[in-house]
């Protein structure tokens, strides 16, 4: 049995739309479920563009595992109609936890459909389904790129809990001061929920800076310049990575966090190599 009192982790996937992809998910996932995460989730493009790949997914993760495993939920570009029968199929197949968000238009999409913010997608789902689910929503302690300011954004995110969800989780960062200032805000408006801090680990400079510079992450300087310097060297880019990542990790869990959220992107080592390196293997929690 857990420790109630030890850090949740939670693990975060992509729906694969390769053969070669989906093969391989099943083997990252069941490496996963050893370090008994709280939950797994899966992500869903806007406007419906994984919607099936994105259910096919969560049932064969929660079949497999027998661990919650949450769909993410978007509703730009989504009509209501549409909305109710995936939620329907969500309910008839014993999902408990849905990631509520607004994403982000495809290129090439056009329209915002009938809900403009993740707080619309919230309350639609209490108006339909009650207390049914367990609703996550998602926070920016760097503060997201389209928000005109900080404390508007923060009082974005105070209504969209207030509408009714359960919980959060953060896009990710790497100054642990962000995080704690982005929390005591919100604690400031009343507003208790969990906030659960998503990690990034660093495998891939190239990637992880063309990310970072679309969700508005902030690479500090002093990590960007030494993962610059090693160029090619994936080697050395991972292990500065690990060090990085594992300390912040370290950092936010010591000051109050109450779990990790990781952004695994279909890969296991990077994430059990810094869970490992916390002690935070099941035995100890
Ligand atoms: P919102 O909470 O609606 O906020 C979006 C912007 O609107 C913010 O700037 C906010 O300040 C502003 N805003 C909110 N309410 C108002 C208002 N009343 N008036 C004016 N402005 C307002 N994207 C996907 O497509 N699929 C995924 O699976 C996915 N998973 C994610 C998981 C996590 C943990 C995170 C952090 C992000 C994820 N995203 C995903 C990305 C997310 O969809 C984008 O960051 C998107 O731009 C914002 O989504 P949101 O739910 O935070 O939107």
């Amino acid at each position: 049995m857990s420790d109630s009192s030890a850090p949740e982790l939670s693990f975060e996937f992509f729906p694969p739309r390769t053969e070669a992809g989906r093969d391989r998910l099943p083997e990252v996932y069941t490496k996963l479920a050893e370090l008994d995460p709280r939950f797994f989730s899966v992500t869903f493009g806007a406007g419906g563009t994984t919607r099936d790949f994105t259910f096919d997914a969560v049932k064969n993760i929660s079949r497999d595992t027998g661990i919650c495993t949450a769909p993410h939920l978007s509703c730009v570009a989504s009509d209501k109609a549409d909305l109710r029968r995936l939620l329907t199929q969500y309910r008839e197949h014993g999902i408990k936890r849905i990631v509520t968000l607004r994403g982000d238009m495809p290129s090439g999409m056009l329209g915002l459909g009938e809900f403009r913010y993740a707080r619309d997608l919230v309350d639609f789902i209490r108006e339909e389904t009650g207390d049914h689910f367990d609703l996550t929503v998602a926070a920016y302690p760097e503060c997201h790129p389209q928000a005109r300011n900080f404390e508007q954004d923060i009082d974005h995110f105070a209504d969209k809990v207030r509408a009714g969800a359960d919980m959060a989780i953060t896009q990710y960062f790497f100054n642990p001061d962000a995080y704690h200032h982005f929390v005591d805000r919100v604690r400031a408006r009343g507003v208790d929920v969990p906030i659960l801090p998503g990690i990034m680990p660093i495998t891939n400079y190239t990637k992880l800076a063309r990310f970072s510079e679309m969700c508005g992450a902030e690479i500090p300087r002093w990590v960007r310049r030494q993962l610059e310097s090693y160029g090619d060297d994936s080697d050395s880019i991972q292990a500065f990575g690990h060090e990085v990542v594992t300390r912040l990790c370290q950092q936010l869990l010591d000051q109050g966090a109450p779990g990790l959220h990781f952004y695994t992107l279909n890969q296991a080592e990077a994430c059990t190599r810094i869970v490992s390196d916390l002690s935070l293997e099941k035995a100890g929690r």
